[in-house]
């Protein structure tokens, strides 16, 4: 049966991550305001973070884990919090909910622990997995190659067993947190043969350390939101102990896969948190920014744009946390995760347009968060799986 009750130590959480934003990361923004307002005061001449946007950013992370929220998704076992995905989506809700600043840091994304990492063995999870659940360490996620994106099957980066060593050459791109990591969790074909004949097998997961002899950070990439996440890594010869494999040798593109049907639950948890702020922006200026005499709230069409928010946001707040749900019980949700963060990113789109067009003029200005939502609700149509991509997995689902 689904409870429609939020657990009450799910609520214990959410007061005390709102109590976290207010006293805490809500000063830092106020100091950190001129990085907030626009991007290009983040970035250096080569588009990476200067040290001192970096370093707020690098603050709220790991006061976040010492407050014991930024890890709170891990097993208990290995020092996480063992919450379960219905609490992480209230969580998410909670920590976007304040808006689109240095809040981003609060809980986990790609740079930070995952479940994949369980995957170690004993001695490689203490090393690896415990600074990042401190916040002390970063990661990434790397995945996706000049000419594999939504085509997985087309990997290019290749591993070669020599000894007690693997041999990685390729590159990857787009990888979040690249530039700044300290080691990468990435993705290559082990078993050239295996691959092409069976596609998702035959690909193996490594952890690949920042000084490893042939690895190499290449071009920022620069995007739409320009706030210097995305970069290359090139692989030349490099070296990489054979004890540093994640999990089963062969079985990478697997692990990957769950990994990222919980990153698709977390995108769309975001949305419902960012969604909220929008609205309550949105309704706030409603009801005191007035036009031929009355708050343009009374009018007609804004009215209508505000009433389609919420009743499309309440729509996706029941999807997730139906996914989540299911996740908890321990069926598999890859059709849920694929229509929640469908359906989120769609509707986090939409709403974030219709915040800038009630703000008007101001909408698209800077000094207010809206138009910088709004390129951010874009760039999640496209990330952790395209919509058409999300749409393919739906429609399988459906026998087509
Ligand atoms: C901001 C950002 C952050 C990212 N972070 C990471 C990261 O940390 N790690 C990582 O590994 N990757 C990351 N990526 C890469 C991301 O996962 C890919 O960009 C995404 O999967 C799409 O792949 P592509 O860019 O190669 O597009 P393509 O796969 O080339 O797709 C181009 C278009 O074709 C459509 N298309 C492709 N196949 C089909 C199909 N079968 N049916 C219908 N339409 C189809 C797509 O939907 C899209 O519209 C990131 C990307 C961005 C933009």
């Amino acid at each position: 049966m689904v409870d429609f009750a939020v657990p009450e130590e799910v609520q214990l959480i959410c007061r005390g991550l709102r109590s976290f934003l207010e006293r805490e990361v809500k000063p830092l923004e106020e100091r950190y305001k001129r990085y907030l307002e626009d991007e290009r005061a983040r970035l250096d001449e080569e588009g990476r973070l200067v040290p001192e946007f970096k370093a707020a950013l690098d603050r709220v992370r790991r006061r976040s884990a010492e407050l014991g929220y930024y890890a709170m998704h891990m097993p208990t076992e290995v020092g996480g919090g063992g919450v379960s995905r219905v609490g992480m989506v209230y969580a998410f809700k909670e920590v976007f909910r304040h808006g689109f600043g240095l809040n981003v840091a609060v809980l986990a994304g790609p740079e930070g622990p995952s479940p994949l990492l369980l995957g170690l063995k004993a001695p490689q999870r203490e090393k690896f997995l415990k600074p990042l659940m401190r916040g002390e360490a970063t990661t990434c996620f790397a995945l996706t190659e000049p000419e594999a994106g939504s085509d997985l099957k087309n990997l290019q980066t290749r591993a070669e067993k020599r000894g007690s060593y693997y041999v990685l050459n390729g590159m990857k791109t787009f990888i979040t947190n690249a530039a700044d990591a300290d080691f990468a969790q990435v993705f290559a074909v082990t078993d050239p043969k295996r691959y092409k004949e069976h596609g998702y097998e035959g690909v193996t997961a490594f952890v690949v350390e920042r000084d490893a002899p042939g690895y190499k950070v290449g071009k920022i990439n620069r995007s739409l939101l320009d706030d210097g996440a995305q970069a290359e890594l090139i692989f030349e010869n490099c070296k990489v102990p054979a004890e540093h494999v994640i999990g089963q040798e062969g079985r990478g593109f697997y692990a990957a896969m769950s990994w990222i049907g919980i990153g698709r639950l977390n995108i769309a948890a975001m949305c419902l948190g960012l969604g909220e702020y929008l609205l309550k922006r949105s309704v706030e200026y409603a009801q005191t920014r007035t036009a031929f005499g009355r708050p343009i709230g009374k009018h007609q069409h804004i009215r209508g744009m505000l009433a389609e928010s919420a009743a499309e946001l309440s729509a996706a707040e029941q999807l997730v946390l139906h996914a989540a749900w299911k996740f908890d019980r321990g069926d598999p949700i890859v059709k849920e995760s694929a229509m929640a963060k469908w359906f989120c990113t769609q509707m986090l789109f939409r709403l974030a347009d219709r915040a800038v067009q009630v703000h008007g003029g101001m909408g698209v200005m800077k000094e207010l968060p809206f138009e910088r939502i709004f390129r951010f609700a874009r760039v999640l149509r496209i990330v952790e799986g395209t919509d058409e991509i999300q749409k393919e997995t739906i429609a399988k689902s459906l026998g087509l």
